[in-house]
């Protein structure tokens, strides 16, 4: 099929380089210049591991091309997907702009009958908005939500091998277009659930919060579990084998964040309030992770005797989490900033994540090394869990460190061996 994906960001290059591997001819559509001429060079612009050899592969065969032009790469595709970004208001809505203003441009061609295809998490109610755009224009697309469940990280695998793929759309062409493009990722017998727009819209809001308010209801017991001398990770260990509970998302740390949960669990309450219901669960899940780093950078304060200013820290960990150099909504920017902010210098380290992190913060100190980030440092800080920091060389920490302190938001390493080893050691939820 002929396909065009407009916005190569996270979702939009993976499903242009995935929907590309499997024979169709794609064509991705960017307003960045600087990203589309990386892109033409062979460079890709994000980590995700298992990419890069389906894009060469894709790329050198002709089968993904680039193009800044969205009216032509349209014209000539029949599936058109849209992958921009759906970023926080100040309301807590969903920003629509960018999928309207789309939208409005597709709709001047009526040349022939296409789909667009929603990849953009939107609020319950977007597919009926860009469908009155459509008509308004006279337009003979057809909306499909189509909503992403792609983790960054295994974002190749999430979309070659999906649990589950949701197609929302109540026309009866379009279901088996979509059934036809999806067969190849689904020949393992996973599902692919058709249903209304609306539902699909509703479906990935429900799928991100519950997962949040599982993070959310963890963090709020490891707060419990410090007060009364319980270890959340026994806790966890206990919870997760229950399989109607399951082993997944049940870590505490320093909270959830990264480019989707955070706003979209935010934009869930604001589209309930606009009917006039609280969506409480939804709500206190924000609440409580918006207190969760409070309630970790009280340990460094309480630590510090509430005085950081002239402090060194070290940070392992940059990204919002492991395996992706994505630093939207991480922890750990928003520690160093407070830290910064406080008067203390930061060491960090992250093994892909540095150059996206000092974009937002230049005042950090490039570090290619994780034991050079400790140099001369009063405390360890690890804010994202790395495979690397797993298993360290203590004795190269202790040595490096002018203090052996270590604030674990991750809780990497079990409490009793950081005491044999002579650290001071915090972590979240565990004495
Ligand atoms: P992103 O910021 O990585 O990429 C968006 C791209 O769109 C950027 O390259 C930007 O330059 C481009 N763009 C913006 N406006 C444009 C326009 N008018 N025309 C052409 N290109 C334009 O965003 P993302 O992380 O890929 O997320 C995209 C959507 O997918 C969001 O709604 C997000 O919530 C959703 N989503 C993201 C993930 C994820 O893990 N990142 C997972 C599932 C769903």
């Amino acid at each position: 099929m002929k396909i065009a994906v407009i916005g190569t960001g996270y979702v939009g290059l993976v499903t242009g380089v995935c929907l590309a591997e499997t024979g169709n001819q794609v064509v991705c559509v960017d307003k960045d210049p600087h990203k589309l001429a990386q892109l033409r060079q062979g460079q890709i612009p994000i980590y995700e591991p298992g990419l890069e050899p389906i894009f060469r592969r894709v790329t050198s065969q002709g089968r993904l091309i680039f193009s800044e032009n969205l009216e032509e790469a349209a014209a000539r595709s029949e599936l058109i997907f849209l992958a921009l970004p759906t970023p926080e208001q100040e309301d807590g809505s969903a920003d629509l702009s960018r999928v309207l203003a789309v939208t409005e441009i597709l709709a001047r061609l009526k040349d022939r009958r296409r789909l667009i295809i929603t990849k953009s998490t939107v609020p319950v109610g977007t597919a009926a908005r860009m469908k009155k755009l459509l008509e308004a224009e006279g337009s003979p697309a057809i909306v499909v939500s189509n909503p992403e469940f792609l983790r960054e990280g295994f974002a190749i695998e999430d979309f070659m091998k999906p649990t589950r793929i949701v197609v929302g759309t109540s026309h009866p062409e379009a279901r088996e277009i979509m059934a036809r493009l999806y067969q190849p990722f689904v020949r393992q017998g996973n599902p692919i659930y058709f249903m209304s727009e609306e539902s699909a819209e509703l479906a990935k809001y429900a799928a991100n919060a519950f997962l949040a308010m599982k993070i959310s209801f963890m963090n709020e017991l490891a707060r419990l579990a410090e007060k009364c001398g319980a270890n959340i990770d026994d806790v966890r260990l206990s919870m997760g084998a229950d399989d109607r509970i399951g082993k997944r998302f049940l870590f505490a740390g320093l909270g959830y964040g990264g480019s989707c949960f955070p706003k979209d669990v935010k934009a869930l309450a604001h589209t309930a309030r606009s009917y006039g219901l609280t969506l409480a669960l939804t709500e206190a899940t924000l609440q409580v992770n918006d207190s969760q780093l409070e309630f970790f950078k009280n340990k460094i304060r309480q630590r510090f005797d509430g005085e950081i200013q002239g402090k060194t820290f070290a940070v392992w960990g940059l990204a919002f989490k492991p395996d992706t150099d994505d630093v939207r909504e991480a922890p750990a920017l928003k520690l160093i900033r407070w830290m910064l902010r406080e008067g203390a210098r930061i060491q960090a380290f992250d093994p892909e994540a540095f150059g996206n992190a000092w974009k937002e913060i230049p005042e950090l100190p490039k570090i290619n090394d994780m034991y050079a980030a400790l140099e001369g440092a009063d405390a360890l800080v690890i804010c994202t869990e790395w495979t690397q920091f797993r298993t360290p060389d203590f004795e190269k920490i202790a040595a490096a460190l002018t203090r052996k302190i270590i604030f674990d938001g991750r809780n990497l390493y079990p409490p009793d061996q950081m005491r044999q080893l002579g650290f001071e050691y915090f972590s979240v939820g565990r004495l």
